[in-house]
C-alpha cells in the first residue's frame, strides 16, 4: 500500500507568518519525511480559492494587526465555505494567533470589525490596555493524548471572549491565554483548534503535530515514535522558560 500523503494548506504564508510560524510547516514536513510518509504544501494567498478536498490540514499563523486586516475579508469571501466543507469531512484546521482569531466571529479594533470565518465561537477585541506578552504554558486534555503540556511564547494586544458552549484548547498554568484573566487558553471544536502560542508551536510541542498529523490523516494506529531527544529538550526548555 502507498504510504499516506499529509496534504497541507497554508493560508496567506506571507502575510500570516509572524514569529517564524512557518517552522511549525517544517516541523510536519520534517516529521513525515523520517516516518516516510509523503507531504504536500499549497499555499493560498489573497485572492486564491481553495478545494475542500485537496487538503487535509489548512494552517494559518499568526499576524500584525495590519495584515490580518489585508486578509479577513479575503478569507471569508474566498475561503470560508471551503473550509466549513472541508471540517465537515474531517480535515484539520489549526490557527496560532492572528490566524486563531481571524478562527472566530470578530476581531474588533476599535471602529474596524474584520469578519472572522465562523469555525471556533468567539469574538476577539482589541484591548487599549497592555499587550500580553511572555512565555506560556498551558494544560490540555486531548482526545487519545490525554492530559498535555503545551508551551511557548504569546504575544497579542486581542483579548479572545469564548462563546459559553465553546471549550479552550486549554487551561492557563504560566502567562496570560485568551484574555489575561479567564484562565482559558485556545480553543477546540472537533478538528478546528485555535492558540495564541508561538514558538513556533510545533517545534516546541513535538506531540501536538503528531497528534494533527494523525487526526488529519484518519489514521487508527498511532505514528511510530521518532527518537525525540532534541524535541523533547526543547519542549522542557519552553516549559522551564514559563516557569513549570
Ligand atoms: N495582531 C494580533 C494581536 O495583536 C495577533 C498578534 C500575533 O499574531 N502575534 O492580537
Amino acid at each position: 500500500m502507498p504510504s499516506p500523503v499529509l496534504r497541507v494548506c497554508a493560508l496567506y504564508p506571507d502575510l500570516m507568518n509572524i514569529y517564524a510560524d512557518r517552522g511549525n510547516l517544517l516541523l510536519l514536513q520534517q516529521r513525515c519525511a523520517w516516518r516516510g510518509l509523503g507531504f504536500q504544501l499549497t499555499g493560498a494567498g489573497l485572492g486564491d480559492a481553495i478545494d475542500p478536498a485537496a487538503h487535509d490540514l489548512f494552517y494559518m499563523g499568526g499576524g500584525q494587526d495590519r495584515d490580518q486586516a489585508l486578509c479577513a475579508q479575503d478569507l471569508v469571501d474566498t475561503k470560508r465555505d471551503a473550509l466549513h466543507t472541508a471540517v465537515d469531512r474531517g480535515a484539520v484546521v489549526l490557527g496560532v494567533c492572528g490566524g486563531y482569531q481571524l478562527l472566530g466571529h470578530s476581531y474588533e479594533l476599535g471602529d474596524e470589525h474584520l469578519p472572522g470565518v465562523g469555525l471556533l465561537d468567539l469574538r476577539t477585541v482589541r484591548h487599549d490596555g497592555p499587550r500580553l506578552i511572555g512565555n506560556v504554558a498551558i494544560e490540555v486534555d486531548l482526545p487519545g493524548a490525554g492530559r498535555r503540556i503545551v508551551a511557548g511564547f504569546e504575544n497579542h494586544g486581542g483579548r479572545t471572549h469564548l462563546a459559553s458552549g465553546q471549550a479552550p484548547l486549554g487551561r492557563v498554568l504560566k502567562g496570560h491565554g485568551n484574555t489575561g484573566e479567564s484562565g482559558a487558553e485556545g480553543a477546540i471544536c472537533g478538528s478546528v483548534l485555535g492558540t495564541y502560542i508561538h514558538g513556533p508551536l510545533l517545534p516546541k510541542n513535538a506531540w501536538l503535530a503528531d497528534w494533527l498529523t494523525e487526526r488529519a490523516l484518519g489514521l487508527d494506529e498511532p505514528l511510530a515514535p521518532l527518537d525525540d531527544g532534541m524535541e523533547d529538550a526543547a519542549h522542557a526548555s519552553a516549559k522551564a522558560a514559563a516557569g513549570l
